[in-house]
């Protein structure tokens, strides 16, 4: 159906308020990381890893069976999980869209190379342009996204026996934030992912991240949800074109295990009220 012009909706160029609150989490992180390098760490809190929602998880099994946290860990790993999770409850994977300062430097990253390849963000009305110099075969993306699934359970596995957060040498987030590059292996690991979210948006999240995984299912059974107007929706496909974690057919899609409620497609669709949030 086509749209009347009265129901195309005008640009904002301010900044949303998902970009404050996610530039917001990623200042709080980056001052955790900060307090590595000042006198007495050990009695803010413990190890960067302790403020870590998947630590929570990773430790989970130790807890359960001797009543300790692993190495880098401790009960603040709990308190935070437990806030990501009531998050989750209530609007899915909201954390992943909103807050978490992985997700946040992927953004930014994504950005510069829009930059770097001259390319412009959409304008409402207008056809977006949006797109990145690697695109994964779509043969073989749906493959590659099951790969977090994987990658969880080989760390609940690893929880089992392991004193140490299975992904403690290999996490990005350590080696964004911490300022402790201590091995070869961590440096690498910056290395890849600061490339990879250059030429794939959001790479790390669509592909390898296991508690993304984790909170997916709560996309199944969150009340604060999208949904869309199916009598006003055009079919024009720009809010799959601007999804960041390239789902097809997105108002088909609104429960998505993919979806981190980013609220992109709400951003970029023209037409007035077509998608929107509902309670329940
Ligand atoms: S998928 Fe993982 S890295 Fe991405 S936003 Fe969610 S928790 Fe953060
Ligand atoms: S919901 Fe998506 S396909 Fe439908 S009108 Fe909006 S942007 Fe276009
Ligand atoms: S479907 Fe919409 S809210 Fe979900 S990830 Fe894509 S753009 Fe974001």
């Amino acid at each position: 159906m086509k749209s009347h012009p009265a129901n195309l909706r005008k640009k904002d160029s301010s900044p949303s308020v998902r970009t404050i609150i996610q530039i917001l989490f990623l200042l709080a992180t980056f001052l955790i990381g900060l307090r590595h390098l000042m006198p007495g760490e050990s009695s803010k809190g413990g190890a960067f890893d302790a403020f870590c929602p998947f630590g929570g998880i990773e430790t989970l099994w130790l807890y359960l069976t001797t009543g300790q946290t692993m190495a880098t860990t401790n009960l603040l790993n709990f308190s935070v999980l437990l806030g990501v999770l009531g998050v989750s409850l209530l609007a899915g994977r909201a954390f992943c869209g909103w807050m978490c300062p992985v997700g946040t430097v992927q953004d930014l990253l994504a950005g510069l190379t829009r930059r770097l390849t001259g390319e412009k963000k959409h304008i409402r009305g207008k056809k977006s342009k949006s797109r990145y110099p690697v695109q994964l075969p779509p043969k073989l993306d749906p493959w590659l996204r099951s790969l977090k699934y994987l990658i969880l359970a080989v760390v609940l596995l690893a929880s089992t026996w392991s004193l140490y957060p299975p992904l403690h040498e290999i996490c990005p987030a350590r080696a964004l934030f911490s300022f402790q590059l201590t091995t070869p292996l961590l440096i690498s690991v910056l290395i890849v992912f600061i490339v990879t979210s250059m030429l794939n948006r959001l790479f790390w999240c669509k592909y390898l991240c296991p508690f993304g995984a984790t909170l997916a299912i709560f996309n199944k059974i969150a009340p604060l949800r999208l949904v869309v107007n199916q009598s006003s929706c055009t079919a024009c496909g720009r809010c799959d074109t601007e999804c960041p974690m390239g789902i097809q057919n997105v108002p088909e899609n609104l429960r998505s295990a993919e979806c981190i409620q980013c609220l992109e497609c709400l951003e970029t669709c023209a037409v007035q009220d077509t998608l929107h949030i509902q309670l329940g």
